[in-house]
């Protein structure tokens, strides 16, 4: 990766900050579900409960690729997405169709540590500036193991996180993701809230996420938001406890967690959220909606030629965008929040 196409991403990715502040329809960042197949039986997600969409074809994929060059964040999720067969090429085709492309993030449960890394590579040998792997731990092992509902699963995914950390590529980072919820945390905080973390782990990496409720991304039912005196307590022994950097992320997450904070303890939410600005969030079965937690779909992308900027063509799109944060039943889950954090230089947008 030359440092000239790095900055030139760069500089795309910032000319489409200044755009979707000024524009009604010009996400930058797109969350797609690929598949919604999943080996685990997550107690705070719901997708393995039934018969799961396997998502679109890789036909389909690379026509929504091809029809969307400008985007600059990719985030491709699941179910687990590394499990379909096809994530190699997959990503060849993202980073092949996406010239802007300046950050390309996924997450796994990390139970196929070479199925990870094979579909990892494309992205690696591009000049994609920032690739961000997120691994699943969600506690001490047998913790784990309880709330993915999977017998070893920590052990594989700490596999995971062992091979990708060996991984040397400049812009290339792995994380462990933390979902602090109502499974996983107990009502009381104990002496020490960092005993309810992963031990045995380099601090940095670890990221805290707030578990959420949503029909169509988790297909969940139960109130699954973590007890609140116990997530902040973990919060802030994880903020004491971590030496920080000088990080774009490493600031992101602090600002995440500035404003998450009001949310847990009143549910007050930030004035205002960059759904269907900054972001945007397409199903396996191909039905956008304005972000991971409202189940309000505009419709099927091929409605729209699967073009990311004539979604204000949908009939629904102008009354969901103002509605954002208001009819809607409210969030701060990072999927939007942190690209509303991006495009706000640090406040929500
Ligand atoms: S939370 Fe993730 S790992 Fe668990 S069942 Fe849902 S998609 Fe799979
Ligand atoms: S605040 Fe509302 S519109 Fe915005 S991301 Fe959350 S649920 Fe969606």
């Amino acid at each position: 990766m030359s440092w000239p196409e790095s900055l030139r991403r760069h500089a795309a990715l910032g000319a489409a900050l200044l755009r979707a502040r000024g524009r009604r329809f010009d996400p930058f960042k797109l969350t797609w579900i690929l598949t919604e197949r999943c080996s685990q039986r997550c107690r705070s997600c719901h997708l393995w409960a039934r018969e799961a969409p396997s998502g679109p074809t890789l036909e389909r994929i690379e026509h929504v690729l091809a029809a969307n060059p400008q985007l600059t964040w990719l985030n491709l999720s699941g179910g687990d997405f590394v499990e379909r067969d096809d994530a190699p090429e997959i990503l060849r085709r993202a980073v092949e169709h996406l010239p802007d492309l300046c950050l390309l993030d996924f997450p796994t449960a990390g139970q196929d540590t070479e199925a990870t890394l094979a579909a990892l590579q494309p992205v690696l040998d591009s000049a994609v500036p920032h690739v961000v792997v997120t691994v699943s731990l969600d506690g001490p092992d047998d913790v784990h193991d309880r709330v993915r509902g999977s017998t070893g699963s920590a052990r594989r995914a700490r596999a995971t996180y062992a091979a990708l950390k060996a991984v040397r590529r400049r812009g290339f980072r792995v994380a462990l993701g933390t979902t602090l919820s109502a499974h996983n945390l107990p009502e009381v905080p104990p002496a020490d809230p960092l005993t309810l973390l992963p031990p045995g782990v380099p601090l940095r990496d670890l990221h805290l996420n707030l578990a959420h409720h949503s029909a169509h991304a988790y297909r969940n039912q139960d109130t699954v938001l973590p007890p609140v005196r116990t997530a902040l307590s973990v919060v802030d022994a994880l903020a004491r406890a971590r030496s920080w950097r000088v990080d774009p992320l490493e600031f992101l997450e602090r600002r995440y967690w500035r404003y998450a904070r009001p949310y847990l303890l009143s549910g007050r939410l930030p004035p205002r959220c960059g759904a269907l600005r900054a972001s945007v969030f397409l199903g396996a079965d191909m039905q956008i909606y304005p972000c991971s937690i409202w189940e309000r779909p505009l419709g099927d992308f091929a409605e729209v030629g699967d073009s990311l900027r004539r979604l204000g063509e949908f009939d629904a799109a102008h009354e969901l965008r103002a509605g954002a944060g208001r009819a809607c039943p409210g969030c701060w889950s990072p999927c939007e929040a942190l690209p509303s954090l991006v495009a706000g230089g640090g406040r929500p947008l």
